[in-house]
């Protein structure tokens, strides 16, 4: 089949969180199963020269914006395989970072011109789609401009679209100003079952409503945002939408995450031997003494979603233990805050880093203990499967993807690759940190619990086989 991904991040151009790993390595897993799949995205400025220099223009033209006429050009690039569309338009994307710059009509803008320009351009450019799989917010407008403006074209008037939810928090809401100047959309259209939410526009809740399937990134979370704790708002529309709803976990590129080649690590190792050299390596560089204490570790936007106020609750009380805890991240600045405090009282157990490294991260994965991720609700989680794949422990709470991928440790069946609790509550977290502690002073145990984490499937294979199976079910090929 011949599918088209269009995303507003992806590795290796541009990321600021799970959404990029996704778009950067499903593509490939989708084309090992037999398909062709090609990728849209910004140009952001961000994107590194040298990706840069090596796109050329294949088309350009101007997109009608309510009453603007707009540039568009796009610029190919082929990567590992894939083909990729790069949207360019400096006034939208040539700023520096990739989202919320200015006041939100102007971040709508940005992205209903991106929905638009690929709607208008793809034509110019590739052979009929038998699918368009858009993700999250900032795409999520393409299924209703296909009902609407452009279903009736003969390009567009077979083509099925998937909307994947990689985050339900992040909806796009916006002023309803949109919908007659920029959207052009005629007033029937803005009513409750589509974009219409409480008098303003939703673009995520039209992709939920118009897409042909639906899609999140795990069953645990596909089963929960039909609820109204997990809901943000949409849990009716999506229960109205139930039968075309499904959750497929999210799986990494092995080639990219692997231990034996990863080229950030200070040491590239097999076994839990090269797993302790690259220990050592972090403790020195973050200035922490070099023990062979447990290292706790949490890579991670520090937003409300990761289960930070738990964390926080007994954070003092954790660090009575011997221990050592590193926080990665960068996010609300209550949470900068009171790590950053912490860091103060504890120079020598605990360490916060403030900023988006990569490398730092990858050599945080190879040298810790444990990866923490109590989150009050995760649609997937990628940073547990990483951990995983470097033999990190997970310690997590049973919320969506996390649930689906963590399986708590039983010392009896010697099954489970990772420690997790159930409830969203301070102490069940540090009774279970506790736990997990135990069993990193009990060798045998220890050596168990790794073979099972470093040996759990976090590839894409099955997942890939199951949006394989969506596809075909949706163009209506039935598979051999
Ligand atoms: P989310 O998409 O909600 O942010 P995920 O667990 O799905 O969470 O994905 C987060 C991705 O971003 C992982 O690849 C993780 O390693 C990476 N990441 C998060 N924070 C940082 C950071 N401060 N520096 C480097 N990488 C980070």
């Amino acid at each position: 089949m011949n599918i088209v991904f269009i995303a507003s991040e992806s590795v290796p151009f541009v990321k600021t969180g799970g959404l990029a790993d996704v778009i950067g390595s499903l593509p490939e897993a989708l084309q090992a199963e037999g398909h062709r799949v090609q990728v849209f995205l910004p140009k952001y400025k961000s994107i590194p020269s040298h990706f840069q220099e090596q796109m050329h223009t294949v088309v350009k033209d101007e997109i009608k914006l309510g009453w603007r006429n707009q540039y568009c050009g796009v610029e190919a690039l082929r990567h590992a395989g894939i083909n990729y569309y790069f949207i360019d338009n400096l006034y939208y994307f040539g700023r520096e970072g990739v989202y919320g710059y200015s006041d939100d009509i102007d971040e709508a803008e940005r992205f209903i011109f991106f929905c638009k320009a690929i709607l208008e351009m793809m034509p110019k450019l590739i052979m009929e789609p038998d699918v368009i799989h858009v993700h999250d917010w900032q795409t999520a407008l393409i299924p209703l401009l296909i009902r609407n403006h452009y279903g009736n074209q003969p390009y567009y008037e077979k083509v099925k679209t998937v909307f994947t939810i990689h985050n339900l928090k992040y909806q796009g809401i916006f002023s309803n100003e949109l919908v007659g100047d920029i959207i052009e959309l005629p007033h029937d259209w803005f009513h409750a079952g589509g974009i219409e939410y409480y008098g303003k526009v939703n673009l995520l809740k039209g992709g939920i409503a118009y897409a042909d399937a639906i899609t999140t990134v795990s069953p645990t979370y596909a089963e929960e945002i039909q609820t109204p704790f997990f809901g943000e708002g949409l849990d009716g529309l999506l229960r109205t939408r139930k039968d075309q709803l499904s959750g497929i976990i999210n799986g990494l590129s092995l080639l990219e995450y692997d231990t034996t080649t990863d080229p950030y690590l200070y040491k590239r190792y097999y076994d839990q031997e090269g797993k302790a050299i690259n220990k050592k390596a972090v403790q020195e560089q973050l200035y922490l003494p070099v023990t062979d204490a447990p290292m706790i570790t949490i890579i991670s936007r520090l937003v409300e979603q990761k289960g930070l106020d738990l964390v926080i609750h007994v954070l003092d009380e954790l660090l009575q233990e011997d221990i050592q805890f590193v926080v990665l991240g960068t996010g609300e600045h209550k949470y900068e805050h009171t790590l950053n405090e912490f860091a103060k009282r504890y120079p020598e157990k605990f360490h916060l880093h403030r900023t988006y490294n990569e490398e730092l991260s990858r050599n945080l994965y190879a040298g810790s203990d444990f990866l923490l991720m109590p989150s009050l609700f995760e649609p997937c989680g990628l940073s547990q499967l990483i951990a995983l794949r470097y033999g990190t422990i997970p310690i997590v709470r049973e919320t969506g993807g996390l649930n689906d991928t963590i399986l708590s440790f039983n010392e009896e069946l010697n099954s489970g690759n990772g420690f997790t609790f159930k409830n969203y509550n301070a102490h069940d977290l540090l009774f279970t940190i506790r736990r997990a502690l135990l069993f990193y002073h009990d060798k045998v145990k220890w050596a168990q619990i790794h073979t099972n984490a470093r040996s759990s499937s976090v590839g894409w294979a099955k997942s890939a086989t199951m949006y394989d199976e969506l596809y075909q079910e949706l163009v209506g090929k039935i598979k051999e």
